[in-house]
């Protein structure tokens, strides 16, 4: 393309907006690691919809996905902080977690709700990076953000249970090993509130793919691969069943904190890695013989979005020190993951602008970024879901759906 080259990423400095200084080494491991994977190598990727496959291999040999396993399974045992740094790190990077993130968490719901036997036959093998347990199945078309009403049957059947129905956005189904299923044992119309009678499984999808279980992908905005996944008769051993049968919308809601916090830790990533790239853009670029970054009109939106992540930051460390301390998050996980995806979407908008026509040229990773970071206004919970929580857990007003 006939464009002048961006600036490099070695010239860029995100490391100067970080309020979360901790987790020193982590960070500029991570970065270091994070060198060898550069703009090019994700565009290329982009362009075929390919999954990172050597990003997601070095990210697990340097035990990052493993993290937060335990350290008698076999992982780091680290803090949820400093899980928040590594992916808040590769996010800084240019880099893009999101083909590997759920391998961290997912895995805190066998780790919560396991038998022992679960725990010793899946844990040390999702450490070490020899089972990849990335898919979550809880969206369906139908259903939608309204999970209770959501249509994938699980009958039992002796040691075994049959399940039939549909997910949707089920991301990396194509390259993970298990999936974490939940899905409906007992009908809704039987049970006392619309949250029981839902099981969560372990489906192996290794042994499933053709014999019950299709994937399919759906092509979208951005590189993520994002799938529908279809159960026709699908048996699942009994013995996958985690947790208490019926009970499983609490276990898969135990997990979401962590997830909305890791995911915000990301958008802070990403809002510095914009921040970075529009500041130096401002000071480099010159017409009407000065440089641009030197009108207002150029650099307050920059500002703006800079206080905005600064004030995401915050509610991102105190969800996570709360997180860490065993005690409720909810609220903080909640706000924590609206605020840094607001964030990260004005720190976007304020790097295409400052780039003017050259926001959109390929070559300098900003409409990917751009892409990618959209995401998080709707996944993995949308804005308004958020806001409804709010108003009806938090501020006790009344109940709107
Ligand atoms: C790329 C991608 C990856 C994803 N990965 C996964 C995954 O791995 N696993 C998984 O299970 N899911 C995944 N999802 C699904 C994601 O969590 C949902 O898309 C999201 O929760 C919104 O659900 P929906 O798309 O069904 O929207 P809907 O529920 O149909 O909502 C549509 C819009 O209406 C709004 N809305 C709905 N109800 C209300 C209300 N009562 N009040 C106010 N506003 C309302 C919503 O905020 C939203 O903006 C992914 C989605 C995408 C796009």
């Amino acid at each position: 393309m006939d464009v002048p080259a961006p600036l490099p990423d070695a010239g860029l400095n995100t490391a100067f907006q970080a309020g979360d200084t901790t987790h020193a080494e982590i960070r500029s491991e991570v970065a270091r690691l994070c060198a060898r994977f550069p703009g090019a190598y994700w565009r290329a990727l982009d362009a075929e919809r390919g999954y990172p496959s050597a990003f997601v291999a070095a990210l697990t040999e340097a035990g990052y996905l493993a993290a937060l396993i335990p350290e008698e399974y076999g992982g780091a045992g680290l803090s949820l902080s400093a899980a928040a740094a590594i992916l808040e790190t590769i996010h800084a990077e240019g880099c893009n977690g999101a083909a590997c993130h759920a391998q961290m968490y997912i895995m805190g719901t066998i780790l919560r709700h396991g038998s022992d036997a679960q725990k010793q036959a899946y844990l040390p093998a999702i450490a070490s990076g020899a089972l990849r347990l990335q898919a979550f199945g809880v969206t369906e078309p139908t259903s939608g953000t309204d999970t209770t009403a959501l249509r994938t049957t699980a009958r039992r059947d002796s040691d075994r249970f049959i399940v039939n129905g549909q997910k949707i956005w089920t991301s990396r189904a194509e390259h993970s090993d298990l999936m974490l299923l939940l899905a409906r044992t007992t009908p809704r119309d039987q049970v006392a509130k619309k949250t029981d009678g839902l099981s969560t499984f372990i489906v192996d999808m290794r042994t499933a793919l053709g014999h019950g279980l299709t994937i399919r992908p759906i092509r979208t905005m951005m590189n993520h691969n994002s799938c529908e996944v279809f159960f026709d008769d699908l048996a699942v051993p009994a013995e996958n069943l985690l947790g208490v049968e019926g009970r499983g919308f609490r276990a898969i809601l135990d997990g979401m904190n962590a997830e909305r916090l890791l995911i915000a830790a990301e958008c802070i990533g990403d809002a510095r890695w914009f921040t970075a790239r529009s500041t130096a853009y401002a000071a480099s670029r010159q017409v009407f013989g000065r440089p641009i970054g030197q009108n207002q009109g150029v650099q307050f939106p920059i500002a703006r979005a800079y206080a905005q992540m600064r004030a995401a930051e915050l509610m991102v460390r105190e969800g996570i020190a709360l997180f860490d301390a065993g005690k409720p998050c909810g609220p903080e996980a909640n706000m924590a993951k609206m605020l840094a995806a607001e964030a990260s979407w004005a720190a976007a908008e304020a790097c295409v602008q400052t780039h003017g026509g050259f926001g959109f040229a390929e070559e300098y990773d900003i409409e990917r970024k751009f892409r990618e970071t959209r995401l998080y206004q709707v996944a993995p919970i949308s804005t308004n879901l958020v806001l409804s929580y709010l108003s009806e857990h938090v501020l006790g007003m009344p109940r709107s759906y």
